[in-house]
């Protein structure tokens, strides 16, 4: 724990946090975020393939030109398949591992068994797996924290860190409402 003192009473403050803990899961979560970039998509998707909008501590935000699988390079796709466990919460157990990857390769759905179920369930509480936060049409991203995006059956997710809701009217209507006020706020933050 790190005490902090001064002459001025307010800066009294005691941090609770170790610290140097917060420094490494920081550095770790920024390592992973920048792992994946190269290491995952950089080396199994083709450029042309996929673009990221925008990129966070935890979490990235990108369009791509068809679904994931789709896209994955035909000369890496049994890598692919076999590192797949190392990258996303796993479609299935380790016995069921090698009928997963053969199932892929020829294209087709896989069948989930309760065992791989479990682990799909386990491994989407684990971290350092990349878990889909949102998938959708479009999206408006101003900076890190600020973006708003929407998919074909309405479904949006808004993001405004460090904006007031109350002084900008961020709601739907796209194009202009939400973005000249995120514009106009992003500036004076
Ligand atoms: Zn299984």
């Amino acid at each position: 724990m790190l005490k902090q003192s001064s002459s001025d009473p307010n800066l009294n403050n005691t941090v609770t946090t170790p610290c140097i803990i917060s420094l490494v899961v920081l550095n770790y979560a920024k390592l992973r975020i920048l792992e994946f970039y190269y290491d995952f998509m950089a080396r199994y998707v083709y450029r042309k393939d996929f673009q990221y909008v925008t990129m966070d501590t935890d979490s990235g935000y990108m369009s791509l030109s068809a679904p994931l699988e789709k896209i994955i390079r035909p000369e890496l796709c049994l890598e692919y398949f076999q590192n797949y466990g190392s990258w996303l919460p796993k479609l299935f157990c380790q016995q069921h591992k090698d009928a997963f990857i053969k199932t892929r390769m020829q294209s087709k759905e896989s069948k989930m068994e309760k065992c791989c179920e479990a682990q799909l369930k386990f491994d989407k509480n684990s971290p350092g797996l990349f878990k889909t936060e949102f998938v959708g049409d479009g999206i408006i991203a101003l900076n890190s924290k600020t973006y708003f995006c929407w998919g074909s059956i309405g479904q949006t997710k808004l993001s405004s860190n460090g904006l007031s809701k109350t002084q900008n009217d961020l709601r739907k209507d796209l194009e202009c409402t939400i973005l000249k006020p995120l514009i106009v706020s992003s500036l004076c933050h």
